[in-house]
């Protein structure tokens, strides 16, 4: 297999995603520098920052943050959409690592207990083989140590939302999720993670499932965020 690698790589020398030049060896997906330049949002250094301000009042919660900020035809657009429809889910752990290591020096986790990741309608995710936000999950257990839970599920599937206002995209999400076993969220500090945060109606469904089976905390993280 290892002798196939090495051929494959000698024929297909892997390219970065964003700047399509030759990675070195012990780079994936996207080279260091590409990966440095990404502009991270630094949302969690401010008191009721830009993504925080889509919550209050809606739901209570401890912080919130977007690391990356997302616009479209960026080299971060680039990536997510890489992980999300090109089959390249892994990019999910390396970005989720990233943005945990760099954010667990600043105690952005200090008190979480369980990181909750937002899913996908089951046939949606059988169809694309994956689920981003649990590489995302996976991504920020290996830098953290805090356990997963892939307790939440999604109960209906909603419409695409691009084609939407903001009160119907708000009425198209509620009610989507459910928690399946209380017990993994009843007193606990959940980290609720989804990948990229827009108008927050995903996440508004979500907390509220969550709620319901009564955490002692909750913070909110994704992996990038609009602005
Ligand atoms: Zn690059």
């Amino acid at each position: 297999m290892t002798l196939l690698n090495d051929l494959l790589n000698i024929l297909f020398p892997p390219k970065c995603h964003v700047c399509d030049g030759q990675l070195a060896t012990h780079e994936r997906f996207a080279c260091t520098r590409c990966l440095s330049k990404l502009p991270r949002s630094g949302f969690h250094r401010r008191k009721l920052n830009p993504m925080e301000e889509r919550f209050a009042g809606i739901f209570p919660f401890r912080r919130g943050t977007g690391y990356f900020l997302y616009s479209r035809g960026s080299a971060v657009s680039t990536l997510i959409q890489d992980m999300k429809y090109r089959r390249f889910p892994s990019i999910g752990n390396m970005l989720g690592e990233i943005a945990a290591t760099e954010l667990m020096e600043e105690g952005f986790f200090t008190g979480v207990e369980v990181i909750v990741p937002v899913p996908m309608h089951r046939w949606k995710q059988m169809n694309r083989g994956y689920n981003q936000t649990h590489r995302i999950a996976a991504g920020i257990s290996s830098a953290t140590g805090i356990p997963v839970s892939l307790t939440l599920r999604a109960i209906r599937s909603h419409r695409t939302q691009t084609a939407l206002s903001r009160d119907e995209r708000l009425a198209n999400t509620s009610g989507l999720f459910r928690v399946k076993d209380p017990e993994e969220i009843k007193g606990r500090h959940v980290l609720l993670l989804d990948d990229v945060c827009t108008t927050g109606s995903t996440l508004i469904s979500a907390a509220e499932a969550i709620w319901q089976s009564e955490p002692s905390d909750l913070t909110l993280f994704t992996l990038a965020v609009t602005f």
